[in-house]
C-alpha cells in the first residue's frame, strides 16, 4: 500500500502548487473563513497552509492520510453535484507519502491533534493546544521522488503557478481572506469581503481595478455576473480570462472564445482582455466528464450561454463608449 501512495502521489501532486492547491481546497471545505499560505523557495523548502476551519477530531486524524479516507461523499461521480471541492480522499496520503509532514489541528472542543509524518510513515502522533482549526506544514516536498525535483522548473515559475491557484481560490471564494507569503514576505492579499473589484486589485493591480465595469445578464438557464477591464486595460500573451461555474474554477474554451469575440473589435490585435465571470446554473447543465482534475468543463446549452456572454460584453463595451 506504501507503494500504492508512491504511485497515486505521482498524479495528485504534481509540483508544489499542486500542494498549495489540494490543502487550501480542504481548507475551503472546512468551512474556514481565513486561508493563509506561507511558502519558502516556491514551496520547494516548505509549504504552510494554516486555516481557521472546523478543524479535524483527533480519533479521525490519523485516518485521514489513508488513500480513498474523506469525510465528504461516498459515491458521487459528478463534481458539479458535490458541494465540496474534495471528494475522492487522494490529496493527504499523496502529499504525505512524497514530504516530511506536520499537521496540527484541533476543533476547538477537545485538545487539538499534532501528527508528523515522513514519506507517508507516522514519525509522530500526540496532541497539541486547541485554536480552532487546522495548519499542515510540508517541508522537502520529493525528497524521496529526486526524479520529480528534478523536473520542476525554477522558483520564479513555480512561485507563479501558486500565485495563480491562490487568484483563483480568490476570485471563486470572494467571502474567504486569503493570505500568501513568500520567503516571509506579503505578496497577496484579500480582505474576503465579498468584493470582486478588491479582489481584482490584488490580483492585478489597482490601476486595472479602477478600469473594469461591472456586467450582468440572466438567461433563462444562466446568471452571469462579472467585471470585465475596458479594452485600453489589456494584456500581451497569457490568458486573464477567470470563469466560475457554482462556486468553482473552471476552464472552458468555448466560453473563454465567447468572451473574446465580445471585444473583437474593440481590442488591438494579439491583446487579451482582462475578465472575471461567475456563472451561477443547474449543475445538470454541465458536461464534467471532460476532465475533472484540469477543471475543463462543457456546458449542454452552450449556445445560449455564449451568445449571451458575447452580446452582454459587446452592449457593456458600446455602452461604455458612448
Ligand atoms: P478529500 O478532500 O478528497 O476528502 P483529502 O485527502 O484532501 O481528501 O483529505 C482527507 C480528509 O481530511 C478530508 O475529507 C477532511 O475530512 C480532512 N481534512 C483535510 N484537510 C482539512 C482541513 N484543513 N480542515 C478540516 N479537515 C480537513
Ligand atoms: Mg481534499
Amino acid at each position: 500500500d506504501h507503494l500504492a501512495n508512491q504511485i497515486a502521489a505521482g498524479e495528485v501532486v504534481e509540483r508544489p502548487a499542486s500542494v498549495v492547491k489540494e490543502l487550501v481546497e480542504n481548507s475551503v471545505d472546512a468551512n474556514s473563513s481565513w486561508i493563509k499560505v506561507d511558502i519558502a523557495e516556491a514551496g520547494l523548502q516548505e509549504i504552510k497552509v494554516s486555516d481557521n476551519g472546523s478543524g479535524i477530531p483527533h480519533d479521525q486524524c490519523k485516518k485521514a492520510f489513508l488513500r480513498h479516507a474523506t469525510s465528504k461523499i461516498k459515491n458521487e461521480t459528478d463534481l458539479f453535484h458535490v458541494h465540496t471541492l474534495g471528494f475522492r480522499g487522494e490529496a493527504l496520503a499523496s502529499i504525505a507519502a512524497v514530504s516530511r509532514l506536520i499537521i496540527k489541528t484541533s476543533t476547538g472542543e477537545e485538545a487539538g491533534t499534532k501528527m508528523v509524518l515522513e514519506g507517508g510513515h507516522v514519525k509522530e502522533d500526540g496532541r497539541s493546544d486547541a485554536r480552532q482549526g487546522t495548519e499542515i506544514t510540508v517541508q522537502d516536498i520529493f525528497f524521496n521522488t529526486p526524479a520529480r525535483l528534478k523536473y520542476l522548473k525554477t522558483v520564479h515559475t513555480e512561485l507563479g503557478h501558486i500565485t495563480d491557484i491562490m487568484n483563483r481560490m480568490a476570485f471563486s471564494h470572494p467571502h474567504i481572506r486569503f493570505e500568501l507569503t513568500h520567503n516571509g514576505k506579503q505578496i497577496f492579499q484579500t480582505t474576503g469581503k465579498g468584493d470582486i473589484r478588491q479582489i481584482a486589485a490584488s490580483v492585478y493591480g489597482m490601476a486595472v481595478a479602477k478600469q473594469m465595469i461591472p456586467v450582468e445578464i440572466n438567461t433563462l438557464d444562466y446568471q452571469i455576473k462579472g467585471f470585465i477591464a475596458k479594452p485600453e486595460v489589456n494584456r500581451a500573451g497569457r490568458n486573464y480570462i477567470s470563469t466560475i461555474v457554482n462556486g468553482r474554477y473552471i476552464r472552458s474554451i468555448g466560453l473563454a472564445k465567447a468572451i473574446t469575440n465580445g471585444f473583437h473589435t474593440f481590442l488591438p490585435i494579439g491583446r487579451q482582455p482582462v475578465v472575471i465571470l461567475a456563472i451561477t446554473m443547474d449543475p445538470y447543465l454541465i458536461d464534467v466528464n471532460v476532465h475533472p482534475t484540469k477543471l475543463e468543463v462543457r456546458f449542454s446549452k452552450e449556445k445560449e450561454l455564449f451568445q449571451a456572454v458575447e452580446q452582454m460584453i459587446k452592449d457593456a463595451l458600446h455602452q461604455q463608449r458612448l
